[in-house]
């Protein structure tokens, strides 16, 4: 086989045809022929007028380890649509690059994963080429209609150059999250900007905001979009519940060190070498497994393995009231978790259970410090749009009438044992009791 064939068949080059090949020490330089004669200009006009021409390279995929030119001779034409001389489009690479599609592709690809050192290291390139290559993708891929019909959207920020910059991202809860808008910072201001693009009716037609519960965000919204529902993001409430979590674990084995250090001060000087024969046991350092309880108590139970899930069952036995704050933590979570969102406000009235009942234990359940304690945010039952709300608003034809919930599979019943939140009520009494003992 001819090398331009092998060339031809292995790089498929769109309305192009392979006529030579060099290898030279910079790499593979893979001459090409045109098969269209009309000049296509970048806005689309076309024409067979030929105002000049010039040879140009493409940076293509590597082969191996050669890196592969594609060389062409290339046509500029007076357009008569743009009303000035422009340079021809060519199938395989996006007008003004050096690169060809396919590398600008994976570079696009490869930027939304790893950081930009790595792909200019990975692909040989420069980071200018790479925020160049970025920049076209985006353009080119950019949904103009990303904007229209948003009803359901999500507000949150993001950190850059560890952590001393931020965006603001605006993700449409009814197209799976996908994100529509981004803005660099998290002012009040740049989300207000992002208000005034979507103009009044798109700001009237919002029904329903997610947001974490800082006040910039809500300021801007209740400013642009007041008839818009605001709700909690399920990510900084639950970040919260772990919040007052910590603080309880950190009381209990504050006091379980205490309690360690003053039964060695009543022990007296330790003895050192072999116990002698007959002596007890040593028992647990209990301060130390109640430190090491973190990640039981705070990660998602379907992703907890077998070590933390005794750990969870040790605390429900010993009837802990680190388990209890896990509980209700688990009964927020299942807020988000509900099939009908008209469900939500009666588990949020049942939520705290029979804990509220009585006085909630003052120091290991303290109330986290966050917004939610001063009750400048929206409250809980905001999670979820009620039913009078969601009636009031009508609903837009080929949108759910729902918002979106986590599709998640829920521990069953059966392959975690221990997760059982409807204890009877007199385990609840016999909890507290325990908590308040402890
Ligand atoms: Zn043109």
């Amino acid at each position: 086989m001819r090398a331009t064939t092998a060339f031809n068949k292995m790089l498929a080059i769109p309305g192009a045809h392979v006529t030579g090949v060099v290898f030279t020490p910079d790499g593979i330089v893979v001459d090409l022929g045109r098969r269209a004669k009309r000049l296509r200009c970048p806005c689309g006009w076309s024409t067979r007028a030929v105002y000049d021409r010039s040879r140009r390279s493409w940076r293509g995929l590597d082969l191996g380890t050669a890196k592969v030119f594609l060389r062409a001779s290339i046509r500029r034409l007076m357009c008569r649509r743009c009303g000035r001389v422009r340079t021809e489009a060519v199938p395989w690479a996006r007008p003004g690059a050096r690169f060809t599609r396919d590398f600008e592709d994976v570079v696009a690809w490869l930027a939304q994963r790893m950081d930009k050192s790595a792909v200019t290291r990975l692909l040989r390139c420069s980071w200018e080429a790479v925020a160049n290559i970025v920049t076209r993708v985006v353009a080119e891929q950019l949904d103009e209609t990303r904007l229209r019909d948003l009803y359901r959207i999500g507000v949150d920020e993001v950190s850059y150059r560890k952590g001393h910059r931020y965006l603001t991202v605006v993700a449409d809860h009814d197209r799976d999250g996908a994100v529509v808008w981004v803005g660099e910072g998290k002012s009040a201001a740049t989300l207000g900007a992002f208000y005034e693009q979507l103009g009044e009716d798109g700001c009237a037609q919002v029904q329903a905001v997610s947001m974490d519960l800082g006040a910039a965000f809500k300021k801007a919204t209740d400013a642009h979009a007041p008839t818009a529902r605001q709700c909690v993001d399920p990510f900084h409430l639950i970040a919260l519940a772990n919040e007052a979590i910590n603080k309880a674990r950190r009381w209990a084995w504050n006091i379980e060190r205490d309690k360690a250090r003053h039964a060695a001060a009543q022990a007296g000087p330790k003895r050192r070498g072999r116990p002698p024969a007959g002596s007890p046991p040593p028992t647990r350092d209990q301060a130390r497994w109640v430190k090491h309880t973190r990640w039981a108590l705070l990660k998602d139970p379907e992703h907890l393995n077998a070590s933390q899930l005794q750990v969870l069952h040790e605390l429900r036995r010993s009837h802990s009231v680190l388990y209890r704050c896990w509980q209700l933590k688990e009964g927020l979570r299942d807020l988000y978790r509900l099939a009908d969102p008209a469900d939500a406000p009666e588990h949020l009235n049942c939520w705290p259970g029979p804990a509220a009942a009585g006085s909630p234990p003052s120091s290991p359940c303290p109330r986290p410090s966050g917004p939610t304690a001063t009750g400048s945010s929206p409250p809980c039952s905001s999670a979820y749009p009620t039913p009078s709300s969601r009636a009031s608003t009508q609903d837009p034809p080929d949108q759910p009438s729902r918002l979106r919930t986590p599709q998640r599979r829920r521990p069953h019943r059966d392959d975690l044992p221990l997760l059982r939140r409807t204890d009877h009520p007199a385990t609840h009494t016999k909890v507290r009791r325990t908590a308040f003992k402890a």
